[in-house]
């Protein structure tokens, strides 16, 4: 028994990496993203088994987690797709990692590392389409390759970009809007799509070489084929959750993660007993309440207090009461007599034939199914299977 163990299923992610894979034309590769810990479901295991199944290359976020990866013994080529300062670049590029550059003056922060290393750094030029956080402007490209051009240290590997709305206009599942609804969004993409391949035109032209062009997240990848190029950069979907906040299943991809805990205690409660900090449930009957030690403190939020469910014996009970940092009750009803102490509760995944989706906890509290993982703490225990 354990009181939060998270178990991921690296054959669910082995599904996922081929269906994301053949959606993509021959010569479009993948790379699988990786950054917060693999969205909370462990880097370097979802590292592995998204190579076993193809990927490409593998992205994050910051110089530590390129560093992790190559700690646990991954290998292959490895791109930090966020900013860096002095020490993280150094970090990174010790670690084979490929780099993202969009300012002249990291130009010269490349230079000075790249001078004391072997080989050249590769880097992914970033393009500002319209996101308007990373990137450079795309008219100060060309005279962005002429300063790069000159420096032996720094060899071009990609060009890249990334929208703002794709998972706002696509999907089979379609998410809120779909494609013949979607208005500005859809709009919006569109003009990012075209600045990119706009932007691209002059290095095409310029450097017939291989560079890897790439734009698409898991929604543009499920969403918009036309936005593909040479690889697609999926992380959202790798776990198997929805790029679009809907039903994954529709979109041939399958949840990884199962989230776990156990009945610590059954308790019966008389019409009126209140449960849990500031009383904020009373029993409206006499009743059951089964007594769960997980909490916010392993990243199952406050906010679902008396809004979430959870399933026991293949069946819901919702959770009543105030969720606490260790501990969550739910309500039992007349199935109390019939729940002991040490059956397995289901707090995300499936059950029997009921499924609780990352999906439906986000809804329940105004967020996306990405922070719902990635705010597993680390005192909820990973398992791996598959
Ligand atoms: C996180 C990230 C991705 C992956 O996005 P998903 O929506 O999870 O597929 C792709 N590209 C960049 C630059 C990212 O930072």
């Amino acid at each position: 028994m354990h009181r939060a163990l998270a178990t991921v299923n690296l054959e669910s992610i082995r599904h996922n990496l081929a269906s994301l894979q053949g959606r993509l034309s021959p010569g479009t590769s993948l790379m699988a993203v990786v950054k917060a810990d693999g969205y909370g479901h462990g880097a370097a295991e979802v590292a592995r088994a998204a190579q076993e199944a193809g990927a490409a290359a593998l992205g994050v976020a910051t110089a530590g987690e390129a560093v992790s990866l190559r700690d646990a013994g991954i290998e292959g080529p490895l791109v930090v797709l966020g900013p860096l300062t002095g020490a993280g670049l150094e970090a990174a590029v010790h670690a084979g990692a490929e780099v993202t550059l969009w300012s002249e003056q990291f130009i010269r922060e490349l230079v000075r590392v790249g001078r004391v290393m072997k080989h050249p750094i590769r880097v992914h030029i970033k393009v500002d389409t319209g996101m308007h956080r990373l990137g450079l402007y795309p008219r100060r490209l060309p005279g962005f390759l002429d300063a790069i051009d000159t420096e032996p240290e720094i060899e071009l590997a990609g060009v890249m970009s990334h929208f703002a709305t794709a998972d706002e206009a696509g999907g089979v599942a379609g998410g809120e809007a779909g494609p013949e609804d979607s208005g500005q969004d859809g709009d919006f993409f569109h003009y990012q799509l075209k600045a990119f391949e706009e932007a691209i035109q002059p290095v095409i032209l310029r450097t017939p070489g291989k560079i890897t062009y790439h734009c698409a997240n898991s929604a543009a990848t499920i969403g918009f084929p036309q936005a593909h190029f040479d690889m697609v950069r999926c992380g959202i979907a790798v776990y198997g959750l929805s790029p679009f906040q809907a039903d994954p299943f529709a979109d041939g991809l399958r949840p990884a993660l199962r989230l776990t805990s156990y009945v610590a205690d059954v308790k019966r409660l008389t019409e009126g007993d209140s449960v849990g900090y500031g009383r904020s449930w009373i029993a409206p009957r006499n009743t059951h309440i089964a007594v769960i030690p997980i909490g916010y403190g392993d990243g199952f939020s406050r906010g679902l207090s008396s809004r979430g469910r959870v399933l026991i014996g293949g069946r819901p009970y919702p959770v009543v009461g105030r969720v606490s940092m260790d501990i969550i009750t739910a309500d039992l009803g007349g199935d109390g007599p019939a729940i002991r102490h040490g059956d397995e509760v289901v707090l995300i995944g499936r059950q029997g034939e009921e499924v609780i989706l990352a999906e439906e906890l986000a809804a329940a509290l105004g967020t996306i199914n990405y922070e719902i993982t990635c705010n597993l703490s680390s005192r909820v225990e990973r398992r791996y299977e598959g």
